[in-house]
């Protein structure tokens, strides 16, 4: 089995974080602690909520902060549009902009273990996932810094004596409300874009997860960000997440979380006009046809769903294996479920890490029980470990469930935990029917060796994301959205920026001919 070796590649856009980039750029960010949190460059102890932040890996409290609360909203957003304005920030040439994404990816790569370390603490996630978080996050900046240097307005073809541009300019500020599975890279596919169009950034990260958002504050700060220019407010998404949204001045609303959130934010941006971009939940088919290189693809399947314990949108939880190897793939998962190594994120050796936190250790376990109490066999896991040095954290084991119609619950909704319902099938028609019959669409991971129905079913498939004998590859070139319930709008690739500036349509006169009435 490949799995450890896939984990290499995880998150990591392809040829282009691997190197050591920063050394000679390396800020350390010189802030011990990080119990203050950000509200239009103020650093202060916040005056919201309580937030005890959980290693679920031990149950220990490691860290408190208080959130923001929804005053500080009104602050946040005033001083953006301040900011903006006296730092001249929108009005700033493109490479001078970039300059300070350059710094900014320097200093997280600088500071990619304590992002790492910090990260691991509050999400449980392996080292060497959280590691990788960090780099990609550094590259999404870099990248993002070498787009808005290249991007040009466009001419647009005259119909008369004039001259027509289509430009771009930024929307003002912008609010990324971020979950709670892979902090750093979602903060920095939202952060770099939206400062690299010229906008201020107010971060709500989630309850679950804020430090490394905060980390992140200062490590703009630190890379000559001009202040005031990003918030992070942690805090509850139903008050403070909520009041961003709403916020008269906050011109686009960026969000990473789940379908119900989505659909709440989306009905927000509706009542105030403004464009929203939506990543949302997943429940992505994965496929494995007869003629597959089996060996790839049970290893492919597995690191699919049970890397990052299945908290991932993107997560191939549901697994449809052809008929006739239906029983001998399903055997062959089983044992490589069975076999994967549960752990704290600090173990080296891990493979499967704790989730995020009891609480939701707690719901993927209800979501497993119902399934078995409604019929379906649970052919291994569905159950917490019984090793004595994992039962203080969120441990749940690799769980295959077999014997469900696609139409059941447990294979329509999102389990978001290490949880995979497999399911077979007779041929392409069958296949591509069952796969889109999902509320979701946002990714599907194909096994086979004929690349003419690769192409066939990849085009078939209702998903935002094809995978073709791979999984979770990843590119900051390469856009990704989600299509259905999985989301609106798209993130990433050069393009991104521009979903973070309203376009404009200028025509200047050439002729100095009248208009028809003039002579009136
Ligand atoms: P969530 O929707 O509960 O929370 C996401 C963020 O929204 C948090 O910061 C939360 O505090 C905030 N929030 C909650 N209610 C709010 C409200 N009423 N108004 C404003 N903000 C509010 O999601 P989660 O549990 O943090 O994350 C898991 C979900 O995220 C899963 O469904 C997963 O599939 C999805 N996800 C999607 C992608 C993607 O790119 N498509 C990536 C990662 C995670």
């Amino acid at each position: 089995m490949t799995t450890q070796a896939n984990a290499d590649n995880l998150l990591l856009p392809v040829g282009a974080d691997s190197e050591g980039f920063a050394s000679s750029h390396a800020f350390a960010v010189g802030v011990d602690t990080l119990d203050e949190i950000c509200v239009g460059g103020v650093w202060a102890q916040g005056a919201g909520a309580l937030i005890e932040s959980v290693n679920p890996a031990t149950s220990e409290v490691f860290a408190t902060l208080h959130g923001a609360t929804v005053e500080d909203v009104d602050v946040a957003v005033a001083a953006g549009l301040a900011a903006i304005e006296e730092s001249g920030w929108a009005r700033k040439l493109p490479h001078e902009r970039a300059a300070v994404l350059y710094r900014i990816g320097a200093t997280i790569e600088a500071n990619a273990d304590r992002i790492a370390t910090l990260q691991t603490q509050d999400t449980g996630k392996t080292l060497k996932e959280t590691r990788a978080l960090a780099m990609s996050a550094a590259a999404t900046f870099r990248f993002t810094a070498s787009a808005l240097e290249t991007m040009e307005d466009t001419l647009t073809p005259p119909r008369g004596d004039y001259l027509s541009i289509s430009t771009y300019e930024p929307i003002g500020v912008v609010a990324a409300i971020t979950p709670w599975n892979s902090p750093i890279a979602s903060d920095a596919q939202k952060v770099a874009p939206a400062l690299a169009a010229g906008n201020a950034v107010v971060i709500k990260p989630p309850v679950w997860a804020p430090w490394v958002s905060l980390l992140l504050a200062r490590i703009c700060d630190e890379a000559g960000l001009p202040a005031g220019l990003l918030s992070v407010l942690p805090g509850p998404g139903r008050t403070v997440g909520d009041a961003l949204a709403r916020h008269r001045d906050v011109g686009k609303v960026s969000f990473t979380g789940g379908t119900s959130t989505g659909r709440q934010l989306g009905r927000i941006a509706a009542d105030k006009i403004m464009p929203i971009t939506l990543e949302l939940g997943g429940k992505s088919p994965t496929i494995v046809f007869s003629d597959a290189d089996l060996d790839q693809a049970v290893a492919g399947v597995l690191y699919g769903i049970f890397s990052s314990s299945g908290q991932s949108c993107i997560a191939g939880s549901r697994v449809f294996i052809q008929r006739d190897i239906y029983d001998a793939v399903l055997a062959r998962l089983v044992e490589g479920a069975k076999a994967l190594r549960l752990g704290p994120g600090t173990d080296a050796a891990t493979q499967v890490a704790p989730l995020v936190a009891h609480a939701h250790r707690d719901f993927v376990e209800k979501m497993v029980d119902d399934a078995r109490r409604a019929g379906a066999q649970i052919l291994c896991g569905g159950a917490r470990p019984i090793e004595p040095e994992l039962q203080q954290g969120a441990y749940y084991l690799p769980t295959i469930i077999a014997g469900v119609s696609n139409s059941d619950l447990i294979c329509q909704e999102e389990v978001f935990g290490p949880v995979a319902v497999v399911l077979p099938f007779e041929d392409e028609a069958d296949l591509i029917s069952q796969a889109n019959d999902s509320v979701f669409g946002l990714a599907c991971g194909i096994w086979t060796s004929d690349y003419r129905r690769a192409w066939r079913v990849a085009r078939a498939v209702a998903a935002g994301t094809i995978w073709i004998n791979t999984y979770k590859q990843f590119s900051i070139a390469t856009p990704f959205s989600g299509i259905k319930e999985s989301g609106l709008g798209t993130e990433k690739g050069r393009d991104g920026i521009r979903s973070y500036m309203r376009q404009k349509s200028i025509y200047v006169d050439l002729s100095g001919a009248p208009l028809p009435w003039a002579s009136a």
